[in-house]
């Protein structure tokens, strides 16, 4: 009942937020697995402190138009009509975030309802395995959007994979499995299939604050199985070399002299946020 295998494919990759067609043919050219259409990007969305939907189909379609690899879009949570909308689109992948301002503050989406693969964020196991349970076919870490820090979407990564091996070591009885699921509100066999595999049965993607290539690796080495990157790249002075860098560091996540290499001369990338929104 998992879907797993679209989202499958693009492990190991970077997928980039991109604004513009523009953007989006550089993100491709730098070797993104995909890029995530929006209006504006993390950092403004925040500080315009309005409400963020869904980005205009329009401008999403003319991204597609542009790219051939897949093309993900945002919708708010719970706003199972915007991701009607979506996949009449034919986008490839939705993203149900919390970059949004949220629809419903009880409900998800019922994503198992929908054809088109979800990723939803997560901050911890119990999170990551509801939004699977609903049909989500990738998840990521929450991190702090549009802030250049990592230091949340770490946590995140940790929280996850810590509770894994802690409840692995922990449940025993069958009485055990079932009070654990219970408190995580998910069903008893999809928690007793992650602690046996050791790992989600999704991929598992890193997001948020992620803004130089030691940032993407750094998560690769704490078991994220590829990044997400949002206001770093197209906010710095040099967007393609910074984009093509944060590719191979994630490629090359365990080997630091590749790691030096494309760390170097990267420009001022360090929060140049300006608000365009
Ligand atoms: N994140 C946001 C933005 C939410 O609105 C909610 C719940 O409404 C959650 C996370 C948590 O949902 P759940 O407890 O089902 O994981």
């Amino acid at each position: 009942k998992v879907k797993t295998g679209l989202a499958q494919m693009l492990k190991g990759g970077v997928i980039m937020d991109v604004v513009t067609p523009e953007q989006a043919i550089i993100a491709e050219r730098a070797g993104a697995c995909a890029v995530m259409a929006l209006e504006c990007i993390p950092a403004d969305m925040r500080k315009s402190g309005k409400v963020c939907r869904m980005s205009d189909p329009h401008m999403i379609k003319e991204i597609m138009a542009a790219v051939s690899i897949p093309v993900m879009a945002k919708v708010r949570i719970g706003h199972f009509v915007e991701a009607q909308i979506l996949e009449a689109l034919q986008v490839d992948y939705i993203d149900e975030s919390e970059v949004l301002t949220p629809a419903d503050w009880v409900h998800h989406i019922e994503k198992n309802n929908f054809k088109i693969p979800f990723v939803c964020g997560a901050k911890d196991l119990g999170e990551a395995l509801r939004r699977i349970n609903e049909g989500a076919a990738m998840i990521r870490t929450k991190g702090e959007a549009g802030t250049g820090d990592v230091s949340e979407a770490v946590k995140h990564i940790n929280k996850i994979r810590g509770e894994i091996q802690q409840y692995k070591e922990a449940l025993k009885e069958e009485s055990d499995f079932e009070a654990k699921a219970a408190e995580l509100r998910v069903p008893v066999e999809l928690l007793k299939t992650t602690l046996a595999n050791g790992t989600l049965p999704v991929v598992n993607f890193a997001a948020g604050g992620v803004a130089t290539p030691a940032d993407a690796a750094l998560l690769m080495q704490l078991g994220c199985e590829g990044v997400f990157v949002g206001s770093g790249i197209f906010k710095s002075s040099d967007p393609e070399k910074l984009a093509c860098a944060i590719v191979e560091a994630t490629t090359h996540y365990d080997n630091p002299a590749k790691l030096l290499q494309v760390s170097s001369d990267l420009g001022e990338f360090h929060h140049h946020w300006s608000s365009s929104c």
